[in-house]
Formats: structure tokens, sequence, C-alpha cells
């Protein structure tokens, strides 16, 4: 062979690879977590994520458990979404509780099957204890919270708590991995399909399911959740947030009174949490939940930045501090004073409309870094005249 057909044949087989990884078509797998017989809202988004992949993507949603409760998910699954082309159902005892190194075992198994391009779930526990194990047995590396995707290989993420946002090119081999932000993939208006336009639901063949991997290594010991008819924290509309100065579990009341009365959610600060005042699910931040609800109020929280990366892309943010110089009242530099306005202006006689109240501030130019409104003052005197003086929820 002359040098020239070698270079030749070099620069056909580089094209070749090169076309290859563009031309090749999307297939992406949602590990989706189920409750109560339908598929959870952040299982959706990252449906609504794998959307962003490209076009021509056949989305196929992994559910496993056992029991009739998986049944009706699937069912759900089948028809929750336009863009879910298959169901994959795993019934086993093995998955009635959703343990990571059963999961891992199974999206091994699922992948070597299927062969997808892609694997999204959402960056809640269920996807951060997942997929890491499952990317380790297929030998990938995974993206974590992307917020933003702007090709099948290129995506968005924060770093530093939030504080800058990464643009990653992935460059591994298939399958691309990662975990979605729900609060960056919302879903909007997504019709349901029709009965007779479902998704076709397969069975997983478990027959090479390997119990090798750390199967057994873990033990479901129970699940604590509180029995409570608010919203979900990570999806609400309105999120009502608690800091260590709360002080007790007993004061902590108060800012659920507050949340049933504007049909919010509660969430907490890690002091919070680690004080006892509430349990671990309600911690909004870097280490908790992330969210971003239409309207976030924060009472007695600082805002020390590993909270404000679990909230700050909240729409209007409110925080009541009596503290004026607490980080979530930082402003820009050249504006010194704080916004003040009398609290009758933040009570609204229709609090569904809480969230577009009209204020002035004390200065023009006043821009605050963090809270869009705040209220420097004591919330034990703040809390109760707005219990008093909210309308009661019908
Ligand atoms: C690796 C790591 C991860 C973390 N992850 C998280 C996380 O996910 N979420 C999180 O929240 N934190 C997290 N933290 C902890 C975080 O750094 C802060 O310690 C925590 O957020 C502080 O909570 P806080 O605002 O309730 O308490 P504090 O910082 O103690 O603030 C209490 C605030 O209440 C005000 N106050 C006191 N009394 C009153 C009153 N009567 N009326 C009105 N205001 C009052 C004070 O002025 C103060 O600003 C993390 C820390 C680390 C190191």
């Amino acid at each position: 062979m002359t040098i020239r057909a070698l270079v030749g044949a070099f620069r056909n087989r580089s094209f070749a690879t090169h076309f290859a990884s563009y031309s090749r078509s999307l297939s992406t797998l949602v590990l989706a977590e189920h409750e109560g017989g339908s598929v959870k809202a952040s299982s959706l988004s990252a449906v609504e994520a794998a959307k962003f992949l490209g076009e021509d993507n056949s989305v196929s949603l992994l559910l496993a458990g056992s029991g009739p409760s998986l049944q009706e998910a699937a069912s759900h699954a089948a028809s929750c979404h336009p863009s879910v082309s298959k169901v994959l159902l795993a019934d086993s005892d093995k998955f009635t509780y959703p343990l990571a190194e059963a999961w891992a075992e199974l999206v091994h198994v699922v992948q070597q099957r299927g062969s997808y391009s892609h694997i999204i779930t959402g960056s809640g526990s269920f996807g951060k204890n997942i997929l890491p194990r499952a990317a380790a047995l297929l030998d990938v590396s995974p993206i974590t919270d992307v917020i933003e995707i702007t090709g099948s290989h290129l995506f968005v993420r924060p770093i530093y708590a939030g504080n800058a946002l990464s643009t990653v090119r992935y460059t591994g081999s298939d399958p691309c991995m990662m975990t979605v932000r729900s609060t960056s993939f919302p879903l909007g208006a997504v019709s349901a399909r029709s009965e007779s336009n479902t998704a076709v639901i397969d069975k997983v063949d478990l027959s090479t399911f390997s119990e090798d991997y750390g199967v057994g290594k873990s033990k479901y010991i129970g699940l604590s959740s509180q029995d409570t008819e608010r919203p979900d924290l990570g999806n609400a509309r309105i999120v009502i947030t608690g800091g260590r100065a709360l002080k007790s579990a007993e004061n902590f009341k108060m800012i659920e009174k507050l949340a049933e009365k504007l049909g919010a959610a509660v969430g907490a600060t890690r002091a919070a949490v680690d004080a006892g005042f509430v349990p671990n699910e309600l911690q909004v931040g870097q280490t908790g939940k992330i969210v971003a609800p239409e309207l976030y109020m924060a009472f007695g929280v600082s805002g020390a930045i590993q909270h404000l990366a679990g909230m700050r892309d909240s729409k209007v943010i409110v925080a009541v501090n009596k503290d004026a110089d607490a980080p979530i009242f930082q402003v820009w530099s050249n504006h010194t004073s704080l916004l003040s306005f009398s609290l009758s202006s933040l009570i609204q006689q229709d609090h569904q409309r809480l969230c577009e109240y009209d204020c002035s501030p004390t200065q023009d130019s006043l821009e605050l870094q963090v809270a869009d409104y705040g209220l420097v003052g004591d919330l034990f005197e703040i809390i109760p005249e707005l219990l008093e003086k909210l309308p009661e929820k019908n």
C-alpha cells in the first residue's frame, strides 16, 4: 500500500468515525420513579429533557417494582407523555424497594440489550443513588445536575454551588448518562395521550440479571414520610422555608400553618434540619432539594451559599430576617439600603396573588441580589401577624 493510499484510508476512516458519531440515531432510556401507581413528576421532567437531545429520539421508560402498583404505574407511564414510545417493566421482588445496587444491575442488563445512546434520570435522591453505580458498571462517566441541553452531547450544569455554570461536552462512549434537574425541565402543558395511542409495555427479561454486583449489600429498613396534603416540595408553586431562627420544632409549626394558608410546601435550611425541627426531606439546598417555585418565602434564613444553591432560581424571593446585613439581603455594591415596605403591603386580600404585589423601594436604583423583597424584622412578630391577616384557605 502506498503512503498516499494509507493516508487516504486514514482520512476515510476518520471521516467515517466522525460521521458515525453524529449521524447515529438517538435512543434514550429514562429511569423512572413511581409512587402510588403513578410515575413521579421528576421522572416526567426527565422525559421532557430527553426532547432536547435531538429530533427522532426514541424514548423508553424503565420502571421497576412488584405487585399491582407497578402495573398501575406501567399503565400511567404508557399514556403520560407523548414522547414515550416504550415502557420497560422489571417486575420482581428484587425491586420492591428502589435499592441502588439492584437498580444499577437492572440498568446494566437493559443497556446491554437496548444499546441506548442516552440514559437520563431526575437528580433527586432516586437518581443520585442509582446513576453513579450504573455508570460504573457500564464504565462511563455520568454528568450530573444538567440544567440545559444544547445538543445531544452538550450540556450546562452548575458548579461551585451554583455560582458558575459549566458547559460540558460528553466525549465518552455510549451511553451518555446524566441526571437532570426537574426544575429546569418543567412539564408545562404536556398533553396526555388517548387510550388508543398508548406506548408499548414490554417486560424486561431478567434471565441475565446478576446478583454479584452488590445486590443484597444494602437492605430496606423502612420509609418515613410526612402524612400531609401539602404539595410536593420539588414541584410546589409556593415554598415557605424556616431556618435555625425558629429555635424549636414547636415554633416551626408557625411555618407549617403559614404554608397551609397559602397552599404552599414547607422547606427548611440544613441548620433547622440538623437541629431536629423538621425531617431531612424538607431540606432545601446544595445537599437537599432544588426548588424553583413562583414564590419562595424565607423566614430566619441567613442565605448561606449552600442554601441559595437550592432556591436561587425561584421567580420571586421574599426574605424576613432581623439582621439587615444577612447575606440573603445582599445588594449590589453601590446600592446600600434595603427595601422597606409595610407589612400590610405584603398581605393581599387574595393570597393567590401574593407574588404579584406592588411595593415601592426606598431608593430608586435599589437592586437586591438574592431576595426580591426583604423585610427586616422579628419573625416571631411577623409570622403571627401574617397568619392573622391572611384569609383562610378555601
Ligand atoms: C457541604 C455543605 C453542604 C450544605 N448544604 C446545605 C443545604 O443543602 N441547605 C442548607 O440550608 N444549608 C446547607 N449547609 C449549611 C449552610 O452553610 C448554613 O449553615 C445553613 O444554611 C444556615 O442555616 P440558617 O440560615 O437556618 O441558620 P443561620 O445561618 O444560623 O441563620 C439564621 C438567621 O436567622 C436570623 N434570625 C435569628 N433570629 C431571628 C428572628 N427572631 N427573626 C428573624 N430572623 C432571625 C439571623 O439573623 C440569621 O441570619 C451546608 C453546609 C455545608 C458545609
